[in-house]
């Protein structure tokens, strides 16, 4: 059976690079009817965040990314963090001693640094040299009794060519020459990052290790530990980099992209848009959809493959996120998105945390008007920021639509069509057979009429349905954004 793994390090929130790694490690498992399995890589202790892990997690069950095993659920191959899966390394240190593929290095951290500068000032890319490759039993003795405590590091064999059949990129090779002996336990006894993930990989028996570019030079290192260990090797998917919307590479403190899933959740993106975006940054579906971008979670599920991964870099296009983004929040239930906009609505001081059927009621009229036009669910306070002031902001174009010479008369009428109706009557419907009563009256029609009053009560030439918009913005409001005019 396929089992795949997202291995997160628990040092920040669930960044798109990850979430990414996620979701295709997470569809090659569901397309196979296979496992998925979320462990949680802690052995770089200092850099560990308190709040990480839960981060990762609810962040991973937002986006629908769903395990089978893991810190929370357990399962049959656990525990599922690193340090508290260190009694098991130990037999496997312990196994590489014993048959000399490892080693105790006693070098402290200037005797490594010298020997770095060294061979920079040579001019060769720095590698540890092996000094205490073979030292006598004599030796260890004197240098224990120096104080001094040993690291353990695996014996990289000389002369060899690893090479590697990266399911996205094909065969990859390197050369062991290259390759110091490296350290799989720190001298405080904790494994590193290298080994652990080696013996966790091999014990959860996963069978594809799906992950970001940036380990592929990590592999050849992994490969020497499987075959020193005897296990066998998982077939690796080393996804591509992601590039900032300038299409260079993304750094931590990139502003020109946001980088947090959670950051996304707040400003309103939903997960299926998420999900359908991240899955495209590296990914493309094959033949006659090979230009279909719209995909639901379970349609991605039939159609994902590790063969149609890209190799070459993706680039972030924020705006095709607001699309994708956009069509989703047209194809939702209206109620939903008023509960997502709520938080927003009630942060800028405009909706009760604890609303009556009547406000609950216009609100939801209010987003509605909207919906269609909404990238992201926050934009819903700034666009509908003029039904909640009292100062209308008007636009260069509204103003220049108020010098018209037509706008006394229409406003006239329609203030008084309006101030003879009833509070009920002032509805859409109602505010349509006030307007034709208007162009009647006035002999003005379409954009004549219609520009000006919108102009005057929205202060803008564009935005959604009038009638409605007038509607909610009530009678009083509306006569009196008019009369200002009629002066
Ligand atoms: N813990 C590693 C990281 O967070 C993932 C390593 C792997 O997938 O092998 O980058």
């Amino acid at each position: 059976p396929i089992r795949t793994r997202y291995a997160p390090s628990p040092t920040g929130h669930l960044h798109i690079g990850g979430a990414r790694t996620a979701l295709f490690s997470y569809l090659w498992a569901r397309k196979n009817g296979g496992s998925f399995v979320v462990r949680i890589e802690d052995t770089d202790v200092e850099r560990n965040v308190a709040d990480a892990e839960e981060k990762q997690l609810a962040g991973l069950k937002w986006l629908g990314i769903d395990w089978d095993e893991s810190v929370d659920v357990g399962g049959p191959y656990g525990p599922y963090r690193s340090m508290e899966r260190v009694e098991i390394y130990q037999q496997y240190v312990d196994q590489l001693l014993e048959s000399g593929l490892a080693y105790r290095c006693y070098a402290t951290s200037e005797e490594l640094e010298a020997e770095r500068q060294e061979q920079l000032a040579r001019g060769e890319a720095p590698k540890y040299s092996g000094k205490y490759r073979d030292l006598t039993l004599e030796q260890e003795q004197a240098l224990k009794a120096e104080g001094r405590v040993a690291s353990i590091r695996f014996r990289v064999p000389e002369g060899r060519t690893i090479t590697i059949d990266d399911a996205v990129r094909g065969k990859v090779s390197f050369e062991s020459d290259g390759i110091g002996d490296f350290i799989i336990v720190r001298p405080d006894g904790r494994p590193t990052y290298n080994f652990a993930v080696v013996v966790d990989d091999a014990l959860m028996e996963i069978t594809h290790v799906v992950r970001a570019e940036e380990h592929l030079s990590n592999t050849p290192r992994q490969v020497l530990l499987y075959e020193a260990l005897g296990f066998e090797v998982p077939v690796f998917a080393h996804a591509s980099l992601i590039l900032n919307p300038e299409g260079k590479k993304m750094s931590k403190r990139d502003e020109s992209i946001i980088q947090f899933i959670d950051q996304y959740r707040e400003l309103g993106y939903l997960p299926e848009a998420m999900i359908n975006f991240l899955v495209l940054l590296g990914w493309a579906p094959e033949g006659e959809e090979r230009e279909r971008e719209l995909f639901t979670k379970e349609e991605l599920t039939g159609r994902f493959s590790l063969e149609r991964v890209s190799k070459a870099p993706a680039v972030f296009d924020t705006g095709k996120l607001n699309w994708m983004n956009n069509h989703y929040i047209k194809e939702s239930s209206l109620d939903r998105i008023v509960d997502l906009a709520w938080p927003h609505l009630e942060q800028a001081g405009r909706v009760s945390a604890d609303p009556d059927e009547r406000e609950r009621e216009w609100i939801t009229r209010l987003v509605g008007l909207y919906q269609e036009q909404l990238d992201y669910v926050a934009q819903i306070v700034d666009l509908t920021g003029l039904f909640f002031r009292t100062e209308v902001e008007y636009s260069d174009e509204a103003r220049e639509v108020l010098k018209g010479e037509q706008v006394r008369e229409v406003f006239t009428a329609f203030a008084n069509e309006l101030e003879q109706a009833g509070e009920a009557d002032v509805t859409a419907d109602g505010v349509k057979k006030m307007l034709k009563a208007v162009q009647k009256a006035t002999g003005q029609k379409g954009k004549q009429l219609f520009m000006p009053v919108r102009a005057a009560v929205t202060g803008q030439t564009h935005g959604p349905d009038l009638r409605e918009t007038i509607a909610l913005l009530g009678k009083e409001t509306v006569v009196d954004r008019l009369r200002r005019f009629l002066g």
